[in-house]
Formats: structure tokens, sequence, C-alpha cells
């Protein structure tokens, strides 16, 4: 694939779901995947699949609420390829609930992950890429960045404050690519950390207007693949099965 192969491309969130899906299928249109997450034995098992496969991929493992553990993310790719070309900055969490729940430690961690997360990551490639006088950030926001559903107030805040950070950057950006991607319900693992009975049933009822991760990773590599002077800044993916629906 033109403007992919030989890219150093680092990816949080690549132990399951979409990150997973979008390593794999970057490795192989000849990408170099850095895979970054806190199961690292999940990331062990993917890298040795890539490279079974003759593609090449690293890992590390990384918790994105922790600014020094991206920092040390980012330069292990640069130390070990050279150069960093593209972020996906991707992991992140969604423990649904009602607000009166007051479950705060998962507003919290909500915060602490789907925003300060995606700030480390942006905080940590900006320099290197700077210097480099290029690269592309590509952040992950969600459907949840454009319409707000009950039990989701906390998580869609996260979303449109990924989306508000990505628009910002992107206007701020001269010679670094920036692309925000707003998947719709994708059928991944995420939302087994719900604790709330009515919330987790909702995400039930809206697996099934599913997309799965790999047409999320199509679109990743849509935006990898642009010329140099194409900037995909922003892209919205539902399954074809969600009218009527927001997400
Ligand atoms: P998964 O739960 O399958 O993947 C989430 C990934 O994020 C895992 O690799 C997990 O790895 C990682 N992660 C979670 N917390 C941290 C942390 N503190 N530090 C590092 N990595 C972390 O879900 P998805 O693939 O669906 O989620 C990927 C992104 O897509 C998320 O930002 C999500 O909000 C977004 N999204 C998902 C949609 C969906 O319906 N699935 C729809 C719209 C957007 P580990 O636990 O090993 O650290």
């Amino acid at each position: 694939m033109k403007n992919v192969a030989n890219k150093v491309v680092l990816i949080t969130g690549a132990s399951s779901g979409i990150g997973e899906a979008t390593a794999r299928l970057l490795a192989q249109q000849g990408a170099i995947v850095v895979l970054g997450a806190r199961r690292t034995e999940r990331l062990e098992s993917i890298v040795h699949d890539i490279q079974q496969a003759g593609g090449r991929a690293a890992y590390r493992e990384v918790d994105v609420a922790d600014a020094e553990q991206v920092k040390a993310f980012v330069s292990f790719a640069k130390d070990t390829f050279g150069h960093v070309d593209v972020i996906f900055n991707n992991a992140g969490i969604m423990p649904l609930s009602p607000m009166n729940a007051l479950k705060t430690d998962e507003w919290n961690n909500i915060i602490d992950i789907n925003i300060k997360g995606v700030l480390h990551g942006i905080a940590a490639v900006l320099p290197v890429m700077e210097q480099q006088g290029h690269g592309q950030i590509i952040n992950t926001a969600s459907t949840g960045a454009h319409a707000v559903g009950s039990s989701c107030a906390v998580y869609c805040a996260s979303k449109y404050a990924v989306w508000a950070i990505s628009e910002g950057l992107r206007q701020e950006c001269n010679n670094i690519r920036v692309t925000v991607l707003s998947p719709g319900v994708t059928t991944t693992e995420l939302g087994h950390d719900i604790t709330d009975e009515a919330a987790a049933g909702l995400v039930q009822q809206l697996r099934t207007m599913s997309l799965e991760a790999e047409s999320v990773a199509n679109a990743v590599l849509y935006a990898i693949s642009q010329p140099n002077d194409v900037e995909a800044s922003e892209i919205v993916i539902r399954s074809a099965s969600s009218f009527g629906h927001a997400f």
C-alpha cells in the first residue's frame, strides 16, 4: 500500500479490538508496528503472529494514564527503529453508568485514560515529529463525540474532548497530519468493565448493529495511505445497519 510501507506506526490499545486489528493490517501492508498496552502477554502473542507472517513488529508495556510511560514508549520506538512516522492514540475504556450512580472512580479513570492518555501521546510525539519535519497523529474518538446518550455522559464527554483536541491540534500543525477517527459501535472487548447492570444491557443491544474491528482498521489504513499533501482530518465510520441510531 502506497505511503504505508516502512513507516514506523505506534499503536496504543493494541492488545485487543481496533488496535490489534490495525496492528495486524498495517504490518501486512509493510509498516513497522510498535504495539503498546498493559496486557503484555497479549502484545507478545500478537507480535509473534505478525513476525511469523513476515511482518515487522515490537511491543512495550504502557499505561497511557502515565505520561512518563508514554514518553518511554515513544522513545523505545524511536531508539529501536530510528524514527516515528505515525502514532495511533487509540487506548480507551468505556465503563458506562448513569450520573446518579456516582461512580466517581470510573469517571476519573475515563478522564485519565481517554483524555489524558491521548494528550500524553501527543506530548510524547510532537517534539519528535517537529524535529523530523513530518508525522501523523491519529486519535480515536467515537460517534460518541458527535452525540450523547443516557448512561454515556462521561464517556461521550471524553470523546468530545478527543475530537476538540484533535481539531485544535490540526489547526496548529503544519507538517504533521492529524486525523480524528470516530467509529460507531464495533465488536470488541470495550465495555467489559461496565459495572452498572442497565448500562451493560444497553451495550448488548447496541452490539446488534456493530462494525468489525477490521473495518475500523481499514479506515486507519486509508488515513495513513493518503499522499503526504492530503490530510484525512476526520473519519466517521458506522455499521450500515445503524440507521435510526446516533451510534
Ligand atoms: P478494547 O477494549 O478491545 O480495546 C481497548 C484497548 O485499550 C485495549 O488494548 C486495552 O489494553 C487498552 N487500554 C485500556 N486502558 C489502557 C491504559 N490505561 N493504558 C494502555 N492501554 C489501555 O476496545 P476497542 O478496540 O473498541 O477500543 C479502542 C478505542 O476505540 C477506544 O478508545 C474506544 O473508546 C474506541 N471506540 C470503540 C468503539 C466500540 O464500539 N468498540 C466505538 C467507538 C470508539 P490493556 O487493557 O491491555 O491495557
